[in-house]
């Protein structure tokens, strides 16, 4: 029978392919009473999304034989989402959201004023994965380890524009620029941007400075707004 469930598989998909899961078993037998006939959706981030039929489940072992891709990959556009983390929870909100909102690298990054100084990258990294299981994406972005800012700019690629949002900016109207390409999105901590960054990001070729409206958010939900403007301008919606 058929189920709602959608898993990513750290394996190649193809047709008549045999999965075993371990991992995963419990969830699919005990949490959601699953068993030899079911059907689930899996998906690996690079082959599409697939229907897999369950040959044998077992409290310790899923065998799963793929039967048709039903779905082919869809990237989402070249965004990467730059942000100072904050506390864990709001932290792990950002990834969720940002993998809901389609965007391709998930990069935090450590400002003059972030106040967390490192991060459990894999467990972000598994918020993604889940975020792309739950919202019915064929991708997943990969979350970068904590980096500097200052150093990250140091290398950056000079094609990749950047809409800065700059809280200093707010009530100002919005600006950015039409035409496609490689952007990222660049959010502050709790404290804001200093005065030397904002400086520096502002004398950048390829920034752009814009104000989320008239009131400051905090940071979670100005990603989430920042996402959905940039999605809306240059985006894939
Ligand atoms: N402490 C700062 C202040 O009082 O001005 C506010 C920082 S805000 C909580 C966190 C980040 O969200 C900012 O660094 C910025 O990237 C973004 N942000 C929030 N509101 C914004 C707005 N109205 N315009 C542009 N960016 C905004």
């Amino acid at each position: 029978m058929a189920s709602l469930v959608r898993l990513f598989v750290d394996a190649p998909l193809g047709a008549g392919q045999g999965i075993t899961l371990t991992d995963q078993a419990h969830y699919l037998v005990n949490v959601m009473r699953l068993g030899a006939g079911d059907v689930i959706q899996v998906f690996n981030g690079r082959d599409g999304e697939w229907a897999a039929r369950i040959e044998a489940a077992s409290r310790k072992r899923v065998e799963l034989i793929l039967e048709a891709q039903t779905k082919p990959l869809q990237m989402p556009p070249d965004l990467w989402l730059l942000f100072a983390p904050i506390k864990k929870a709001r932290t792990d909100f950002i990834v969720e959201k940002a993998t809901e909102m389609g965007a391709a690298r998930i990069c935090p990054v450590q400002t003059d004023y972030t106040n967390s100084e490192r991060i459990r990258q894999d467990r972000l990294q598994a918020h993604a994965t889940e975020a792309a299981e739950q919202c019915g994406g064929t991708f997943v972005p990969e979350v970068a380890d904590l980096q500097k800012l200052g150093k990250l700019l140091d290398h950056w690629p000079p094609e990749r524009q950047v809409m800065f949002c700059d809280e200093g900016m707010a009530g100002q109207s919005p600006a950015l620029p039409d035409g496609g390409g490689p952007w990222a999105i660049l959010i502050g901590p709790e404290g804001g941007f200093s005065a030397a960054e904002r400086k520096r990001l502002q004398a950048l070729p390829y920034t752009y400075s814009v104000s989320l409206g008239p009131r400051i958010l905090r940071a979670d939900t100005a990603a989430v707004a920042a996402l959905t403007v940039w999605q809306q301008h240059l985006g894939d919606w």
